[in-house]
């Protein structure tokens, strides 16, 4: 099979943790790739030096190439996946359906970190090749969510339907920025599609053009998690602000203990074939 060689910024392994993706297959490694530039300009991004190339003199090229088949292979010796984040891999769809295509051969899934910024075609092109994929949500407000990122919201909230439609398994981020962040806003933008995405809080931290203002606190963020339980999500992850309770998951039904997380990897995975070994439930998610 012929694939061509991609640049990417970025060539490391990570558990898949830290992407973040929580309710697919915790525990393992995702070789991680990057191909540089982003459709969007987030004034809090913190990988601006590589998702703006092209587009602020402060950002660099940092590109090297890589090959599709050895990737693959990397990722298969550590039973993982290859993971698209840090920059907005559907700038280089052809980079996914090429390790897609080798991956499928030898059982390596591809997933994405995603803003979301995508057409109906895109999404449906994309959706062949991925397993998984976490999508931003900013903001539901489309004239702030156009102020911050330069593009609408409404073709981001299509495309997690339209990836869970054709059962690519999704997660949501949702960056906690000063005055903008409105939790009981998104909460039910996600509960009204699916109440079983996981939603994952992301605290403010200084960045870029959006370096002044203080980082989220924790008692914002504790509340943010409440409002989302209340709204009907079933499952709210907070990655470091409220230590291991933010990042445990819980069955929904009878609230025990499943899945214990350290700060970036799987601790203890209790699940049974997935369902709660308590009282039975099913627990939504790729395992
Ligand atoms: S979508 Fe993500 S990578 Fe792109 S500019 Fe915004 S924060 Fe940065």
């Amino acid at each position: 099979m012929e694939t061509a060689t991609y640049a990417t910024s970025v060539l490391h392994q990570d558990a898949v943790e830290r992407k973040p993706f929580y309710h697919y297959r915790p525990g393992t490694i995702a070789v991680s790739l990057a191909a540089p530039g982003c459709s969007f300009r987030c004034d809090y991004c913190v990988n601006f030096r590589i998702s703006q190339f092209g587009r602020d003199g402060a950002a660099v090229w940092t590109a090297k190439e890589v090959d599709p088949w050895a990737v693959v292979e990397r990722a298969r010796k550590l039973n993982g996946c290859v993971a698209l984040s840090y920059t907005e891999p559907s700038l280089a769809i052809e980079l996914t359906h090429d390790l897609a295509r080798v991956g499928r051969a030898v059982g390596v899934e591809v997933i994405w970190k995603t803003n979301g910024f995508l057409t109906p075609a895109a999404v449906e092109s994309a959706a062949q090749a991925l397993a998984a994929v976490n999508i931003d949500v900013k903001t539901v407000n489309r004239r702030a969510h156009r102020r911050l990122t330069g593009g609408d919201v409404r073709p981001v909230l299509d495309a997690i339907e339209g990836f869970r439609d054709r059962d690519v398994w999704v997660e949501v981020s949702t960056p906690m920025i000063p005055g903008l962040f409105d939790a009981r806003e998104i909460a039910e933008a996600i509960a009204e599609i699916d109440p079983a995405i996981p939603w994952h809080l992301l605290r403010y931290t200084p960045a870029y053009r959006m370096n002044q203002l203080a980082p989220t606190a924790p008692q914002e963020i504790a509340d943010a998690v409440a409002v989302g339980r209340a709204v009907g999500l079933k499952y709210v992850y907070v990655e470091r602000a409220l230590g291991a309770e933010g990042r445990s998951t819980c069955c929904p039904r009878c609230r025990g203990l499943l899945i214990e997380r350290g700060v970036w990897s799987t601790r203890e995975n209790r699940l049974d074939s997935g369902r709660c070994p308590y009282c039975g439930c099913e627990i939504e998610g790729r395992w």
